[in-house]
């Protein structure tokens, strides 16, 4: 089955009982039982329920892996995934990375004796520096958040093997329309569902994709042993969301290079982060690890000032000034003071994130009215 068709049926059967072709919303928590242990395969929605069954079975699809879990949040998930750690490993994750994932390395699982490096991972020959025989777990996002770096994800996990640690990659950017980490190498796969997989801004969830059996029973542990699961009702959303996926990413990634060209001819733009540039310092990696460029784009002003970059945000129509990024409608933000204000400003400053920083997530309006919307908005500042 190739992308479009898996979005649309992987994982998903007619209803067995009435031929609804959409997959119920299993609005229950429990499931009745013959006789103790003898069931239909549910005894608690925590642990399974059918209407999360299909989207994780869906998820896996599309990310060619053979186990799916869904969570509450892109956090929760990457909660779990930390939760396979012990006191005293420790793990090398990328030094540009979501501003949560960020908080949740340092201010809580820190507390509990997990080492954290955060380092470039432009080389990824420089990673056996930081190993030690405690380096449990190599954590890796790509493109970057928000400055836009490809990392090497074949090169990275090459290293992961040689030394025997995991791998995960935070997969939220790219989708798995665009880039499929288990394919070249990593273990473990994450996303912020919450993003361009449900696509509508209407629901947050998290997920993890894996291959191995048993990495999948300890995350189906940790799963149903602390409980951040997703409800029916969003797993329904979410599934709903997937059936465009592949037609609403080509779009994205057509209007994120329109978008792209026009702000990087721009008179009052210093520079412009997207790795579909051939001048991108990583594009040859992007062009074969990712089948597209995405809608992401961040940018800085010439005359790098807060100020200006808040007049120009204030003023946009179209980009709505919010968190989060990945759904139909395009939004603007200021990483700085948004999504990024959990890291510190020093740790901000050394990956280039600065105070003029605008991030854009290009939605799949008319790429004209968008155009026109930044140019009225430059003009302004
Ligand atoms: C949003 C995001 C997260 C966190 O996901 P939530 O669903 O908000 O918990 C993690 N990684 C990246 C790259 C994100 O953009």
């Amino acid at each position: 089955m190739k992308f479009g068709t898996k979005a649309i049926h992987a994982g998903i059967t007619p209803d067995p009982s009435t031929g609804a072709i959409m997959t119920p919303i299993f609005q229950t928590s429990t499931y009745v039982q013959k006789s103790p242990g003898n069931h239909l395969g549910y005894e608690y929605s925590r642990t399974h329920n059918p209407t999360r069954t299909a989207l994780q079975q869906n998820l896996a699809a599309l990310e060619n892996g053979k186990h799916g879990l869904c969570f509450a949040s892109g956090l929760a998930a990457i909660d779990a995934i930390l939760k396979l750690l012990k006191p005293g490993d420790e793990v090398i994750s990328t030094n540009d990375l979501y501003g949560g994932s960020y908080r949740l390395f340092t201010k809580v699982f820190e507390k509990y004796g997990i080492r954290f490096q955060f380092v470039s991972m432009d080389n990824p020959e420089d990673l056996e520096r930081y190993i030690t025989p405690n380096t449990k777990l190599l954590w890796v996002e790509t493109p970057t958040n928000p400055m836009m770096n490809i990392i090497d994800v074949a090169a990275v996990a090459a290293v992961a093997k040689k030394h025997q640690i995991l791998m995960a990659v935070d997969n939220t950017f790219a989708t798995p329309y665009l880039q499929n980490p288990l394919n070249q190498g990593a273990d473990i796969v994450m996303h912020s569902v919450t993003k361009y997989i449900a696509g509508h801004s209407d629901v947050v969830m998290g997920a993890i994709v894996v291959n191995d059996s048993k990495l999948a029973d300890d995350l189906a542990f940790l799963q149903n042993a602390c409980g951040a699961v997703p409800g029916p009702q969003d797993c329904f959303l979410v599934l709903r969301g997937i059936k465009t996926l592949h037609v609403r990413m080509d779009r994205h990634c057509q209007n994120g290079k329109t978008i792209a060209a026009y702000l990087k001819n721009h008179p009052k733009i210093a520079k412009v982060y997207w790795p579909g540039f051939e001048d991108h310092p990583n594009h040859a990696v992007a062009s074969r690890q990712m089948r597209d460029y995405g809608g992401m784009i961040s940018f800085n002003l010439k005359d790098d000032k807060k100020e200006s970059a808040f007049k120009l945000m204030e003023h946009l129509h179209y980009f709505s000034l919010a968190e989060s990024l990945g759904g139909v409608e395009s939004l603007c933000g200021h990483p700085a003071s948004m999504t990024h204000a959990s890291i510190p400003k020093a740790e901000r400053d050394k990956v280039g994130l600065s105070d003029s920083l605008i991030r854009l997530s290009v939605g799949i309006e008319d790429v004209e009215d968008l155009k026109n919307d930044i140019a009225q908005a430059l003009e302004k500042v």
